[in-house]
Parts: C-alpha cells; sequence; structure tokens
C-alpha cells in the first residue's frame, strides 16, 4: 500500500521497491546499478540484443564468430586440478545437429546454475571446432511458464547486471513495469515537451534517414514519425527488428539532449533577466593606436570576431561569449583588443590564465602592448601579488593578469567591466560558475584552444554564444609531425642537435602522469640528466609541477631569452606558451597523451618563420596506438583531431569527467549525435540559432 505522502509522488518516481516482487535485497543489487526509482527501471539501457527468433545450428556455428545456438544438457560436470586451486566447470549441450561444449574456468558455483536436461541458450564465439567449445559464453536457461513469451522467439534484450542479480528476473520485471507504467512516460517532467517533439521529430527523422553510414540501417517507417517517448521506451527493450533500437535510442536520446538545453537555457534567461549590462563597446580611442604599432595586420578571421565581440560588449545583457580557435590562431591579440574596448570604456579588465607560466607570459605581453598607451597592467598569481596602492589614484584604467589567485586569496580586485579567461576548458565548468557571481556581472570572453567538437561544444558550452578564428596568421614556417619508434631516438637526437646548432630551440616532453607524483618526478629528473649527456654542449631547462612559481619563472624567462636551448619539461607547457624561436619538439611515450593535446604540445612550435618539426616518439607495441599517433602526422586541422580524439576516447577522457562537468547520458552520445543535439538546441530555442557553434 502506497503511505499517503508516496501518493503525491508521480508513480514513476516512486523507489523500485514498491514494485511488487522487489524485495530489500534485490532492490540493493538494483541500486548497484544505478536503478532507484520506476523510472530508471524503464530507462535501463540494455548492454545488447540477443535474435532470440532464429538461432545457430550448433553444427553451423563458425570458429571465431559471436553467435547464439540453443540446446539441452546432456553432460556437465566440474574438474579441479593443482590441488583443487583451479577448476574447470563443462557443460555439453546438444541440438540434434552436433554438440557443444562449454567451460567456465575458476568458476566452480557455475555449477550451481545447471541440471542435466535443461534447455539452455548461448551466445558466445567458438574457440575451436574439435570438440567445439565455447569458454565463457552467456548463457540463460530457458524455463517454461507464463512468462516465456518475454525472454524467447524474440529479439531479446541482454543487461548489464551485478553478481546476484538474475537476466532473466531483470528482464522480467522490465517487462512487467513497462506494461504497468509505459502509458505514463510521456507526461514525465514537461509536458510540453511531448508536443512540442512532433515537430522536432519529424526533422530528425529525415535527417535520420539521409544518414550515409555508421549504425544499423534505419527500416522504413512513415517519413516523419519518431516514436513516442512511451512507444521509444518499449521499443529499446523489446524491439520488434533489431532496426528499432537505433530509432527509439535516437527518441531517447533527443530527451535527453532537450531536457539539457532547456536547463542551458533557464540559467541563461535567469542570468539575462537580472543581469544588467555595462556599456563597453569602447570608441577605438585606444585601439588604433595599438593596432597601428602592432606590426602585423590582424587576420580578417580576427577582424570578424572582433565584431562579434564589439556588439556583445555594447548589448543590453552582459557578454558571454566563447573565443575559439586552434593553438597559434592569434587569440591573445583578440584579448587585448576587447580589454581595450573595456578600457576605452571606463572599465577595468580581468585576465585569467589556467598556469602561472601563461599568466607570466599574458602579463609580460599586456606589459608590452598597453603601457605605452597609458594603461596599468598588473599581475596576481600564488607567487606573484599585484603592489598595488590603496586606491588606484588618477582613476587609471588597469589590466590585472592572473591565475585563479586573482577571484580567491583575498584579493580585492575592483570590479572589472570584463573578464577573460584564457584556456577555458582548464577551469572547467563549475568554475566558470563562480567566477561570474563574484564578477558581478562583467562582460565575460572566454577563450579555448583545445578545438572542441561541435557536439561538445553546444552541450558543454551551450550557455555561450561562440565565435571562432577559422584561419591562421600568414608567415608561419611549417610544421612537420613524424612518429617514431624510439629505437630511433639516437638519430632524433642528432637531428635536433643540427637544428639548436643553428640557432633553434627545442622541446623535450616527458608525460605527466601524475605532475604531484615523486615516481614521475624521478623520471623527469633521471631523464634531465641524460639530456644532459645528449645536449652535451648546450644549457637544459627542467619545468615540472612541483617547482616553486618564481623557480618555473626563471626557467622560462631563459627559455624565451635563449639562454637555455632545450627545454624539457611535462605537459605543463602545453597551454598557450608562445616562444617563436623553439622549433623542434619531441614528445617521449607520445602514446600516453590524447591526440587533441598532442596537438596543443605541438602547437608551441611553428610560430616562427623556421620550418618546424615536431617528432611523436611511441614505442606502443599495439598497432592502434601507432594508428591513433598517425592522424597527426596527417592533418593540422585542429577540428579533425578533437573529433577523432572524442571518437577514440569518449568525452570524459578527453575533457577528463570531473573536470569536464558533462553530464551522463543514458541514450546520447555525444560523439555521434551532433543532429540530435542541433535539433534539441533549435527546438528549445524556438528559432534558428544564432551564430552555430563549432568551426
Ligand atoms: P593562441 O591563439 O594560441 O593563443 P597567440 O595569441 O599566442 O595564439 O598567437 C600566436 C602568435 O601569432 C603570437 O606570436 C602572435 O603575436 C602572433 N599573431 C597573432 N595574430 C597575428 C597576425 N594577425 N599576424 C601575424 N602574427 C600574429
Ligand atoms: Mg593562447
Amino acid at each position: 500500500m502506497p503511505s499517503p505522502r508516496e501518493e503525491t509522488v508521480p508513480e514513476l518516481k516512486r523507489p523500485v521497491a514498491t514494485l511488487w516482487g522487489v524485495g530489500p535485497e534485490r532492490a540493493e543489487l538494483l541500486k548497484r546499478l544505478d536503478i532507484h526509482t520506476i523510472e530508471d527501471l524503464l530507462l535501463y539501457r540494455p548492454r545488447r540484443y540477443d535474435d532470440r527468433r532464429y538461432f545457430m545450428r550448433i553444427a553451423d556455428l563458425q570458429k571465431g564468430e559471436p553467435a547464439t545456438a540453443r540446446g539441452t544438457i546432456v553432460a556437465m560436470g566440474l574438474k579441479r586440478f593443482r590441488h583443487g586451486t583451479k577448476s574447470v566447470f563443462e557443460i555439453v549441450l546438444d541440438d540434434g545437429t552436433a554438440r557443444l561444449h562449454c567451460r567456465w574456468w575458476n568458476l566452480p558455483y557455475m555449477q550451481n546454475y545447471f541440471s542435466q536436461g535443461d534447455e539452455v541458450f548461448v551466445f558466445g564465439k567458438l574457440l575451436q571446432t574439435k570438440p567445439r567449445t565455447m569458454d565463457h559464453p552467456e548463457t540463460e536457461v530457458i524455463e517454461g511458464g507464463e512468462e516465456s513469451f518475454v525472454h524467447i522467439a524474440r529479439i531479446t534484450p541482454i543487461y548489464s547486471l551485478t553478481e546476484g542479480l538474475p537476466q532473466r528476473w531483470l528482464r522480467g520485471l522490465i517487462w512487467r513495469a513497462l506494461a504497468r507504467f509505459e502509458g505514463q512516460l510521456d507526461d514525465v517532467d514537461q509536458p510540453a515537451l511531448g508536443r512540442g517533439l512532433q515537430a522536432a521529430s519529424t526533422t530528425v527523422a529525415r535527417a535520420t534517414m539521409k544518414r550515409p553510414e555508421g549504425r544499423a540501417p534505419i527500416h522504413s517507417r512513415e517519413a516523419g514519425s519518431l516514436p513516442s517517448r512511451a512507444n521509444a521506451v518499449h521499443m529499446i527493450h523489446f524491439p520488434e527488428e533489431l532496426s528499432d533500437v537505433e530509432i527509439a535510442r535516437q527518441r531517447l536520446a533527443l530527451d535527453e539532449f532537450i531536457e539539457l538545453q532547456m536547463q542551458i537555457r533557464a540559467r541563461r534567461q535567469r542570468f539575462e533577466a537580472n543581469a544588467r549590462a555595462l556599456p563597453c563597446g569602447g570608441d577605438n580611442h585606444l585601439i588604433k593606436p595599438f593596432l597601428s604599432k602592432l606590426g602585423f595586420k590582424l587576420t580578417e578571421s580576427q577582424t570578424q570576431v572582433l565584431r562579434e565581440i564589439r556588439a556583445d560588449m555594447r548589448g543590453a545583457h552582459p557578454m558571454r561569449r566563447l573565443l575559439q580557435g586552434d593553438v597559434g590562431s592569434g587569440k591573445t591579440v583578440v584579448a587585448a583588443c576587447t580589454a581595450l574596448m573595456a578600457i576605452e570604456s571606463g572599465h577595468h579588465v580581468a585576465l585569467m590564465a589556467p598556469t602561472e607560466i601563461l599568466a607570466d607570459q599574458h602579463f609580460a605581453n599586456f606589459k608590452k602592448w598597453l603601457e605605452p598607451l597609458g594603461i596599468q597592467v598588473e599581475i596576481q598569481t600564488g607567487s606573484r601579488k599585484a603592489e598595488r596602492s590603496e586606491s588606484d589614484a588618477g582613476g587609471k584604467r588597469m589590466i590585472f593578469v592572473g591565475t585563479h589567485a586573482l577571484f580567491s586569496s583575498g584579493f580585492d580586485l575592483p570590479r572589472p567591466g570584463l573578464v577573460i579567461i584564457d584556456e577555458q576548458h582548464k577551469f572547467g565548468v563549475a568554475q566558470r560558475d563562480q567566477l561570474v557571481r563574484k564578477g558581478d556581472y562583467p562582460h565575460v570572453l572566454v577563450m579555448t584552444a583545445t578545438p572542441i567538437p561541435r557536439t561538445l561544444g553546444l552541450t558543454l558550452y551551450g550557455d555561450l554564444d561562440i565565435s571562432v578564428i577559422e584561419q591562421m596568421p600568414g608567415g608561419r614556417g611549417r610544421l612537420n609531425t613524424f612518429v617514431r619508434g624510439s629505437d630511433k631516438l639516437p638519430e632524433v637526437f642528432k637531428f635536433i642537435r643540427e637544428k639548436i646548432s643553428a640557432g633553434r630551440q627545442a622541446y623535450v616532453v616527458y608525460p605527466r602522469v601524475d605532475d604531484a607524483g615523486d615516481k614521475e618526478l624521478k623520471a623527469v629528473t633521471a631523464e634531465f640528466e641524460n639530456l644532459k649527456t645528449v645536449f652535451a654542449t648546450f644549457k637544459i631547462g627542467l619545468l615540472h609541477g612541483r617547482l616553486a612559481g618564481h623557480e618555473k619563472e626563471a626557467v622560462m624567462a631563459g627559455f624565451r631569452a635563449n639562454e637555455i636551448q632545450v627545454l624539457l619539461s611535462t605537459s605543463l607547457i602545453e597551454v598557450g606558451v608562445d616562444v617563436p624561436n623553439a622549433t623542434v619538439m619531441l614528445v617521449e611515450n607520445a602514446e600516453q597523451f590524447g591526440l587533441a593535446q598532442l596537438h596543443q604540445l605541438r602547437g608551441r612550435i611553428g610560430r616562427g618563420a623556421h620550418t618546424s618539426f615536431c617528432i611523436l616518439v611511441s614505442n606502443a607495441k599495439n598497432p592502434e596506438a601507432r594508428r591513433r599517433l598517425r592522424i597527426l602526422e596527417e592533418t593540422a586541422d585542429g577540428f579533425k583531431i578533437a573529433e577523432a580524439d572524442l571518437k577514440l576516447r569518449g568525452p570524459g577522457q578527453m575533457l577528463g569527467q570531473e573536470q569536464s562537468g558533462l553530464p551522463k547520458f543514458r541514450f546520447g552520445d555525444l560523439a555521434e549525435d551532433l543532429n540530435l543535439i542541433r535539433q534539441a538546441r533549435e527546438w528549445v530555442k524556438g528559432e534558428r540559432p544564432r551564430l552555430a557553434g563549432g568551426g
């Protein structure tokens, strides 16, 4: 009996333990699968499907090919060996065409699940044919009775389980829950969603039909109809055709994306309702002289992006804009111009970088660029504190450059009109939000060189407008990338010595396992000693996360001044560092880095007029790892690389799950569902996106 209190809770939101047949013990097991409510149960996605309408004759099973068969147990037994420490349990199935041996090594308790005469489904790969044998196949004993039609003679869902939870029981439970509750599914959360979706669905279905490759082909249904949510949930568990599964998945993924976009939009609307913008459009009286003394002309892309930014800075709501541009595309100058707009309009600016090295570099650049214009530039990092007189007398407009220390550590930042965040992904979404609260609604420009695949951009940064610098500044030397085995290291070192003798500088990058770890520190230090011998006539610098701020600074300053010719570093230098004379980069154990990260790393070179060389050294025996690295030999397009990385490693790994702030999807697939994400976004906006994200 539901208690009176429960009656106010929608049935789908009630604990799964309120279902008939789910006792406290089973409820506990379901919890391990993250199934808490009835809705969780209905949305629990099968791991795969077994087509039990047809199965292979045992005689027809092919070695190495996964297949489903069924047969009767004609023999079974457990053998122990090595004084009872090892065992193998075996059943022999017969289906009238042949016999199949199924073995489980060191799982003696398997014998409790079978009896002689049982009829059994097996799914697995034939290991050998004499005798026909499968090791550790998936099995399910076929039982007659009421619910047998749930489990056999159909496309049957197979779920991930946890120990003690039988496949058959869970499937039966879901079947019964569907029968009772699936009608309520359309009404969950957003009644309006169901209606609106029909419009969105139409386009999605069309997009789906056109899909040229990839998932299983969609079998024809009337154009323009995705199933209802209830139907989709039913189909995801008990599809009539395997092709239904993808249709259902898309419908459910669309729901997830719409829900997320609604949240994003709600957040943005709350923000716009509460936040008024400071007029920061500027009047060009500083930008003009700045650009004329810069020494190069802005690219068309940079100019276009600045136009978008200026429109925001003049607008009614504070700017929330993401600036994407591949490494070396020239985001810093754009940041400087944006800062000048705010300063022209009489406001302070804060520029936040993810590392001290980068903050130092920005500080140096901004000082060089802006102090001649009478603008005061200050730095605030963990190790460097702004020396600022109590009242910045004279009303001089200032730029504060720093790390996150700018916004913590009790530093009394005068209210900025503009906050610029460089290399945004290093901060994560949570920190971004924190910043907005602190900053009293300044304009915010976030910049990232991580070429975020569009799917992720629209999801992660759905509440930001996006500008992209698509063009690289001209006058750059070529950047060549090579993948080499570590047996080639002597030649690689020789090559680097030649380049240094010709006046260039080199980075040697050592993988960061954990930049705070002792083991890794030892490894880097050993490598440092090694390099001292290899490059005996040159000066080597060492950079790692354990150095104090001023030590890092000293090393970087030495490298910038070419007093240090070879800089050995952990992936610390990944972001932003700009030393145009450095034209060689050697990355050791390259297979330990993600592709996007390697692309970032090599963005440190190829910044001057000289041809640059990135050598990725890998010991990986695994040909897959080599192939992955080859992508970097083939393309310099950061977006392509990011998409490849996303597909290879998934978004969590690519961005770091906890850092990324990515929501977890049951059905949505960020690497594949760009179309659905767009549909969701357009539908929620009720309009075409102003500036569709990505490149
Ligand atoms: P990133 O986008 O990776 O932050 P930077 O802003 O560090 O790139 O710029 C890389 C280099 O290109 C810098 O040395 C910068 O001065 C130079 N640069 C930027 N814009 C241009 C341009 N329009 N023409 C020539 N050089 C440029
Ligand atoms: Mg940069």
